[in-house]
């Protein structure tokens, strides 16, 4: 299998790349943002609880994405390999997420680590918010709390999985299919 971290700040481009990753690569995309807005909509208690974190631009608690995760796992054996989309966000996730890969014999194979300056995503996040129909890409205040969870929880799981070998940085400026060319020759290297 191969299994691929994509990683960065909110607007750095995670959910654009990886529309066009796993098309090309055939890869299962799972994006704990898009699972918990799906159990939001659907109105289960998970998605209520969700909610109140996800409103407020906080982190939703380790044990709610890592049981996501989990039974995401479970429901896609068989598939070539997945890509990881705003998960992991901790350190306690990133340790969660590798138990889980060795109980199926696999592992994470790369983390690419896209790069993009605090004014340009603050500019994205607020661009995206016009037409996105999320409300956490139209208030600064909710776009700049979710920088700071970035900045105080997640930057770490770069350097867990640095202590691996196992981070690439990618400039995250430039057109989508420039950046997604030097994303894809990352993936290459990896896979011949
Ligand atoms: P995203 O779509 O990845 O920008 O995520 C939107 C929101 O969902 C985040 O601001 C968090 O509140 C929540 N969320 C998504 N993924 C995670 C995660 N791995 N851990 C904790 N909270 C998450």
């Amino acid at each position: 299998m191969f299994n691929l971290i994509l990683f960065g700040p909110p607007g750095s481009g995670k959910g654009t790349q990886s529309e066009k990753i796993i098309e090309k690569y055939k890869l299962k995309h799972l994006s704990t943002g898009d699972l918990l807005r799906s159990e939001i909509a659907a109105q289960t208690p998970l998605g209520l609880e969700a909610k109140n974190f996800m409103d407020k631009g906080q982190l939703v608690p380790d044990e709610v994405v890592i049981g996501m995760i989990s039974s995401s796992l479970d429901a896609n054996s068989g598939v070539a390999g997945f890509l990881f989309d705003g998960f992991p966000r901790t350190t306690a996730q990133a340790e969660a997420l590798d138990k889980l890969l060795k109980l199926k014999g696999t592992s994470i194979s790369v983390m690419l680590a896209l790069e993009v300056s605090e004014t340009e995503l603050v500019q994205r996040l607020l661009n995206r918010g016009k037409t996105s129909g999320r409300s956490d890409d139209t208030n600064e205040t909710v776009i700049r709390a979710r920088i700071q969870e970035y900045e105080t929880k997640t930057a770490a799981v770069a350097s867990y999985y640095e202590d691996f070998d196992k981070v690439v940085k990618i400039k995250g400026e430039g057109t989508i299919e420039e950046i997604f060319s030097n994303l894809c020759s990352e993936i290459d290297a990896r896979l011949s």
